[in-house]
């Protein structure tokens, strides 16, 4: 047994999951409880009637030669919020274990852990050096119990990317005591290579990409969690048993094939473009004291008054994030980059806004 699945939860790694109606295609079903006839009008592939295959291996396949894995280093959900509510279910005991996390971050990392009963240890990033991530404070942070530690590159909300190094000195660190999850949400939208290249050498690192940004399918609601094989099949004793719906899983298959991913790649270089862009203007604008750089596919803005920009954007038909609850982050909005329009509008609200013509 790989060593790092003595953190899970004894419970889990004893569950004996739901059986799952049989995946047999080239039987006619009728062991799944279903409808033999379609819905009027059903023009999916597979048919809404039936359940979906459980972990489907053509879309699992697909995006394991999409993020450079093999198919059993994979695991694919609802988004990537399903994969950071499984590690903690499967690795958390209730009153008993934590999780680490560096805020000002995604807030589903700690969402996931109240709802699972799970502490949580919080390690803020360094503000003043551009919210980067103090390896040293995380390492003497662990104690027993701290069983995932989230590190997100690039960072919801602060938009930087994090210093590699100093992540797998984490993982280096770490060993069998806690698993590094890295969230690479948003790593499309920056110059730097995934981490998946590391995952041979560290058994505790499991990275979490999603289709929801890069490749447009929000909406779509599938993420895909990276790991070593274990981990992997662990996490899929604990994922319902039709995860992903047929819609999903056709569309993915549509949407992320090579036209698309083409399609994708020049996308993300006009985002970078009305990245720049759009930070560019805000700085002169009088309301803004500071836009951080981002490598992802937003802005974090420090402004003099924050809520007359957040009324600003509203004025002009446009809604920005308020992340000022999380700690470090007075007085800043997070902006998502938008068309040339929108962005283009905001710069102008927020000008009008400071009574200054744009
Ligand atoms: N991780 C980060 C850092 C995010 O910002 C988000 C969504 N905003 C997610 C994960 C969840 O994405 P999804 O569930 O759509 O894959």
């Amino acid at each position: 047994m790989n060593p790092i699945l003595q953190l899970a939860r004894p419970d889990i790694l004893t569950l004996q999951p739901y059986q799952h109606a049989a995946w047999e295609p080239s039987l006619e079903r009728m062991h799944a409880n279903e409808m033999p006839w379609r819905a009027t009008q059903d023009a999916t592939g597979a048919g809404l009637n039936r359940y979906p295959e459980p972990q489907p291996a053509e879309l699992v396949e697909h995006l394991a030669r999409l993020y450079g894995v093999a198919p059993e280093n994979l695991l694919v959900g609802r988004g990537s919020d399903e994969g950071i509510d499984l590690l903690v279910r499967a690795f958390c005991r209730a009153g008993e274990d934590s999780v680490l996390i560096c805020p000002p971050t995604f807030g589903m990392y700690k969402v996931s852990a109240r709802i699972q009963g799970a502490g949580l240890v919080e390690v803020p990033l360094l503000k003043e050096q551009g919210f980067a991530l103090d390896a040293k404070s995380i390492a003497s942070a662990w104690r027993p119990g701290v069983k995932l530690v989230f590190v997100c590159t690039p960072n919801n909300p602060t938009g930087n990317l994090m210093d590699r190094r100093a992540i797998e000195s984490l993982c280096a660190e770490f060993g069998e005591r806690a698993i590094v999850v890295v969230d690479e949400a948003y790593i499309e939208f920056s110059e730097r290579a995934s981490l998946v290249s590391e995952l041979p050498r560290f058994a505790n690192l499991v990275i979490l990409r999603t289709l929801s940004k890069a490749f447009a399918l929000a909406g779509a609601r599938c993420g895909a969690l990276l790991a070593h094989a274990e981990i992997v099949e662990l996490l899929a004793r604990v994922i319902t048993p039709y995860a992903l719906p047929i819609s999903t899983i056709e569309s993915v298959l549509q949407f992320t094939d090579a036209a698309h991913c083409t399609e994708s790649q020049r996308r993300i270089q006009s985002l970078r473009e009305e990245r720049g862009r759009l930070r560019e203007h805000l700085q002169r604008l009088p309301l803004i004291r500071r836009v951080w750089p981002s490598d992802a596919n937003f802005l974090l803005v420090e402004c003099t008054d924050a809520d007359r920009v957040l009324q600003a954007a509203i004025g002009v038909g446009l809604i920005i994030r308020d992340p000022r609850s999380q700690p470090g982050l007075g007085n800043c909005l997070r902006i998502s980059i938008g068309t040339p329009e929108q962005n283009a509008r905001l710069v102008r609200g927020i000008a009008t806004a400071s009574g200054q013509a744009a």
